[in-house]
C-alpha cells in the first residue's frame, strides 16, 4: 500500500484555544505561538511548523526526529489546547480506510459510535469533503459492524484531511497545556523557593502568557549548596513549559542576621518578606518586569494572613500576583504532581525562610509597628549590598538534571 515516497513519520496537529478568540490581536498571538513551538522543538530534530485555519501543523523534515520527545514538547506549549497525531497515507479512499483501521484500532475497540469528518485542502481531489466522509464512513461501518454511525454525538470522530501530497488520518486529540502563548502576558519576576507552592504559582502565571524571571534568596552557611541546586532543578523542570529562563540568586544572610540582631522576634518573618519584595522589585526594574509572583495562599502560614500580606504589599510599587491565594494545599499538591515539580519540591532541603523562624510569629500585625521595628535597620544599604552580590544562572530545557 505504501510507496517509497511516502513519509514514514506522523505529523502533529496542534489546536489553538483562546488564541483564536483574540480578534485583531489574533495574528500576533498566532505568530508568537508558532515561534514558541519552533523554539521548543529544537533538540528534537528538524520540523516544519506552520499555521492554517487555527491549527498548527508540525511536520518532521528528517527521518531521525525524536517524535516522542517532540509530541511531549508540543503538549507543554501554552496556548495549545489539544494535540493530535496524524498518519500519512496515499490519497485514495482505500488507503485512507486501511490507515484508519490500523491506526485507530484501539479507539475503534472501545467506541460504540463514530463519524468521519473530512477536510479537503487539495481542491483537485475527486471527492468533496462530504462525499469523502460518506465513502470512508461507509467502508469503516462495514469493517466494524458493531459500531454505529452517529453524526451528532459520536464516541469517536475519525478526521481525514486531504493535503497537497498525502492524505492524513488523525488519532483522537489529547489535551495540551491550554492558556496563552508565553510572551503575550508581559514579564514578571517570580519568587521561587524550594517548596511546593512557588513552582505551581510560577507555572500558573506562565500559563497566562507571562514570561518569567526567577529570583531565589540564599542564606549560606545556613542554607546549603544543595538547597540552591534543588531550586535550579525546579526552574529546569519549569523550562519544559516556559522555555529557557534566568534565575537570579540573591544573598540574604546579612539581611537575616541584621533582622535577628535588631528587630523583635515576632516580626522576623514579616520584615524578611518585606526585604524579599524590595529585592525582587529591584530585579523587576532591571529586567523591565511589570509584576511580582509569589506562592502565597491565604492563611497557610502566619505571614500569609490578610494583615501580614498587607505589610508586605506596603513596600511594593508594582502588582503582586498570587495565583494560589484561594487554593487549598491539596489542590496545590495535585497541580505540583501534574506539572512535574512535586518529587523535587518534597526533597528535604532547608530554605532561608525556615532558618530564623520566630517561635510566636505575629498573625495580626499592625503596619505601623512593623515599620517602626524595621526602622532599626539601614534598609537601603542592605538592599544595595544584596543586589551587589546577585548572581544569575540561565536554565534551559536541554540541561541535565541538577539533582
Ligand atoms: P513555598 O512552598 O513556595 O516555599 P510556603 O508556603 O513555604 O511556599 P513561605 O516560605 O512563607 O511559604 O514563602 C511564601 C512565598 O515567598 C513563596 O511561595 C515564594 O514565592 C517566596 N519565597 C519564600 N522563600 C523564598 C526564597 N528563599 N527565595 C525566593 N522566594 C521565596
Ligand atoms: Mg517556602
Amino acid at each position: 500500500m505504501t510507496t517509497d515516497s511516502m513519509p514514514k513519520q506522523d505529523i502533529f496537529l496542534l489546536k489553538l484555544g483562546e488564541v483564536v478568540l483574540k480578534g485583531q490581536n489574533r495574528h500576533s498571538f498566532e505568530d508568537k505561538l508558532v515561534n514558541n513551538v519552533r523554539r521548543r522543538l529544537k533538540g528534537c530534530g528538524s520540523f516544519q511548523v506552520y499555521i492554517r485555519q487555527s491549527t498548527i501543523y508540525v511536520e518532521p523534515t528528517m527521518e531521525n526526529c525524536d517524535m516522542e520527545a517532540a509530541f511531549a514538547a508540543c503538549r507543554q506549549v501554552f496556548g495549545v489546547v489539544a494535540v493530535a497525531r496524524a498518519a500519512p497515507c496515499e490519497k485514495t479512499v482505500a488507503a485512507i480506510v486501511e490507515t484508519a483501521k490500523t491506526y485507530l484500532a484501539d479507539a475503534f475497540a472501545t467506541a460504540h459510535s463514530f463519524k468521519v469528518e473530512s477536510k479537503r485542502a487539495d481542491k483537485t481531489f475527486h471527492l468533496n469533503s462530504i462525499q469523502l466522509s460518506q465513502e470512508v464512513g461507509g467502508e469503516l461501518a462495514e469493517t466494524f459492524p458493531n459500531i454505529t454511525v452517529d453524526v451528532h454525538n459520536p464516541d469517536l470522530t475519525v478526521y481525514v484531511e486531504i493535503r497537497e501530497k498525502y492524505a492524513y488520518v488523525h488519532t483522537p486529540a489529547v489535551p495540551g497545556a491550554g492558556g496563552l502563548p508565553i510572551g503575550m502576558g508581559g514579564r514578571a519576576v517570580s519568587l521561587l523557593s524550594g517548596g511546593l507552592d512557588s513552582p505551581v504559582s510560577s507555572w500558573m502565571m506562565a500559563r497566562r502568557g507571562v514570561e518569567l524571571e526567577m529570583v531565589h534568596f540564599v542564606s549560606p552557611p545556613y542554607t546549603s549548596p544543595q538547597a540552591q541546586e534543588k531550586v535550579l532543578e525546579l526552574a529546569r523542570l519549569l523550562t519544559g513549559w516556559c522555555g529557557r529562563m534566568m534565575v537570579h540568586i540573591i544573598p540574604f544572610t546579612h539581611i537575616q542576621e541584621e533582622i535577628r540582631k535588631n528587630c523583635p522576634e515576632e516580626y522576623f518573618t514579616l520584615i524578611m518578606r518585606r526585604f524579599m519584595m524590595r529585592l525582587a522589585q529591584a530585579v523587576a526594574q532591571r529586567c523591565k518586569a511589570g509584576a511580582l509572583i509569589t506562592g502565597e495562599s491565604l492563611g497557610q502560614v502566619a505571614s500569609q494572613t490578610m494583615l501580614a500580606l498587607g505589610t508586605t504589599d506596603d513596600v511594593c510599587q508594582i502588582p503582586v500576583l498570587r495565583p494560589l491565594i484561594g487554593m487549598d494545599k491539596v489542590e496545590i499538591i495535585r497541580m505540583a504532581r501534574q506539572i512535574g515539580t512535586y518529587d523535587t519540591s518534597i526533597l528535604p532541603y532547608e530554605d532561608c525562610c525556615t532558618v530564623f523562624t520566630p517561635r510566636h510569629p505575629c498573625t495580626r500585625p499592625k503596619l505601623e509597628d512593623v515599620r517602626a521595628a524595621e526602622a532599626a535597620l539601614d534598609v537601603d544599604a542592605l538592599v544595595a549590598e544584596a543586589m551587589e552580590g546577585r548572581q544569575w544562572v540561565w536554565v534551559k530545557p536541554g540541561d541535565a538534571p541538577r539533582i
